[in-house]
């Protein structure tokens, strides 16, 4: 079996093979970090963001979206602390270049000793077949229990040193740890040093004496600068949200990963704005909203985990990340904070206006509190494109690769092929695409066998193709394959329209949301 690192790799190739994702600037040899999305990338992403948006304004009457500008004034950054602390630990290697996070080094070496740990477990398991008690082994085996001790105190240690900010004490568990760096192979680091991760650049002329401004590094600022604005002219109550979809940039200082860690990349974040008290209630709402949310989609409900933060924001009073199972194991794609009134009330302080809200069931004024859902749509592109790249053996043994994704996300949801050429079957197929194409993004292809264009769909995931022969023109079917099961069947060209609606509708998904 191809390990994770090369099914990895060959669905980086295939994103850019079949049109999902360039690296930018490619002519010129790509720029670090920063990616382009391509004719089938798009539409992925664009689906993507719809099932957000419309899972946040249709599914809540108290939520409304908002665009806002990605250039902010500058005291937004020191009001929401970026200027001053949005920081990453680094750490070079001195032998081979490379940067690193110290954190991740950390982290990475945490997922080492649980690996360790898994894999002894599971090696006992098939030593000891089915009356092994795995929880029993766990607690008992001297060898698993040596690896709990070491990656317990590995992780309090880290933990302490990352609540203290302190920078000596993480570089000395990088040296007491022998962590490496995997490309010089060397333990040769530079002290851990702090780096703010926001561009800068500067807005006006010099001669009118410029001002440096900085690139939104996320976009919840945005919705907060503007809660007075939106609330008072929505007439909105609290509980009540605010949603913004927008890019975002980061001075990333590692930056591999593909689409994972981008400088140049996507948020979808609401701010959903709460009675002081009520936050930890609605913190646990959202984080099952949330997790509804990614489970319809069909990816596979083992692929999600809930990880709560070592470290909390100086703001935040909980904080927890959706992970989902990369190839290159369980990474974050979503953050969920309880942020408190601490962005509101810093921007009060800051602007000099008075930011509240006043309650007339309580008939008192307060600043809400925050809680935050804040999703990557980069990151999540990736989680389902990597959920959905399969590579099967069929029963003829040709081999072929499918983009298994969720009908409703698919760039292309069906493709008209005439059987040939000729016979006026171009003419029919031409007539379905007309009747199709205001509801459905459709392909239409007519050369080559129909094995081939099966398979140049099945790379891109289109979940139905629909095939005109002879036939058609005397009983008005035509035949349509299904991408998973490869089945095909004869559908009336009347019932066609429906059939696709049904299938490709995401109203199903948020009936599966709101209803379970
Ligand atoms: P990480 O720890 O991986 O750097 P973060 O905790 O800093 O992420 P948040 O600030 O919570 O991330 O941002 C919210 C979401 O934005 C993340 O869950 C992720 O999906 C997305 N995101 C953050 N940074 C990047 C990036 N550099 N490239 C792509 N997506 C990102």
């Amino acid at each position: 079996m191809a390990s994770q690192e090369d099914v990895f790799k060959k669905l980086v190739a295939h994103c850019k093979e079949y049109g999902f994702v360039f690296p930018s600037s490619e002519i010129y040899d790509g720029l670090g970090a920063v990616y382009d999305y391509g004719q089938n990338g798009v539409e992925l992403k664009n689906n993507i963001k719809k099932y957000w948006w419309d899972s946040m304004i249709l599914l809540h009457e108290n939520i409304v979206g908002i665009d806002a500008a990605i250039f902010m004034h500058p005291t937004t950054w020191k009001a929401s602390g970026h200027v001053d602390a949005f920081n990453d630990p680094l750490i070079d290697n001195r032998d081979s270049k490379k940067r690193y996070r110290a954190d991740v080094l950390i982290e990475e070496q945490l997922a080492k000793y649980d690996e360790k740990i898994d894999k002894e477990i599971e090696k006992a398991a098939k030593k000891f077949g089915d009356s092994f008690d795995a929880e029993l082994y766990k607690n008992t085996n001297p060898r698993v229990q040596e690896h709990i001790a070491k990656r317990e105190a590995l992780h309090a240690r880290y933990t302490k040193a990352l609540n203290a900010n302190d920078l000596v004490e993480l570089k000395n568990i990088i040296l007491d740890e022998g962590i490496v760096c995997p490309i010089s192979g060397t333990r040769n680091w530079t002290d851990v040093r702090q780096f703010n991760l926001m561009f800068s650049t500067e807005m006006g002329s010099t001669a009118d004496g410029a001002m440096k401004i900085f690139l939104r590094p996320e976009t919840a600022q945005g919705i907060f600068v503007n809660f007075l604005n939106v609330q008072k002219t929505g007439r909105l109550k609290v509980p009540f949200g605010i949603a913004q979809i927008g890019k975002a940039f980061r001075n990333e200082i590692v930056a591999r990963q593909f689409i994972f860690r981008m400088r140049e990349f996507e948020q979808m974040e609401m701010q959903f704005f709460v009675r002081p008290g009520e936050e930890l209630k609605w913190f646990e709402h959202w984080k099952q909203f949330r997790l509804k949310w990614h489970k319809a989609l069909g990816l596979g409900d083992h692929k999600y985990r809930f990880h709560d933060h070592d470290k909390l924001a100086h703001y935040a009073n909980a904080a927890t990340d959706i992970e989902f199972e990369m190839p290159f194991g369980f990474k974050e794609v979503e953050g969920i904070h309880s942020r408190t009134d601490f962005d509101l009330s810093q921007h009060a302080k800051y602007s000099g206006k008075k930011i509240e809200y006043f309650d007339p069931e309580l008939n008192k004024s307060y600043t809400p509190y925050v809680i935050e859902t804040s999703i990557g749509v980069d990151r999540m592109f990736l989680s389902i494109m990597s959920a959905a790249y399969t590579e099967e053996t069929l029963e003829n043994g040709e081999n072929r690769v499918v983009l298994k994704l969720p009908a409703v996300l698919a760039p292309v949801k069906a493709c008209v092929m005439p059987l040939v050429k000729k016979d006026g079957l171009p003419e029919k197929a031409r007539e379905i695409m007309n009747m199709l194409k205001f509801d459905f993004k459709c392909a239409y292809d007519e050369k080559d066998s129909i094995g081939k264009r099966y398979r140049r769909q099945d790379a891109i995931g289109t979940p139905f193709c629909v095939t005109i022969d002879h036939d058609t023109l005397n009983d008005n079917c035509v035949t349509v394959r299904h991408r998973d099961t490869m089945q095909q069947e004869r559908v009336n060209i009347e019932q066609l329209h429906a059939m696709l609606a049904d299938e490709v509708n995401m109203k199903k998904l948020f009936k599966k949301i709101v209803e379970e």
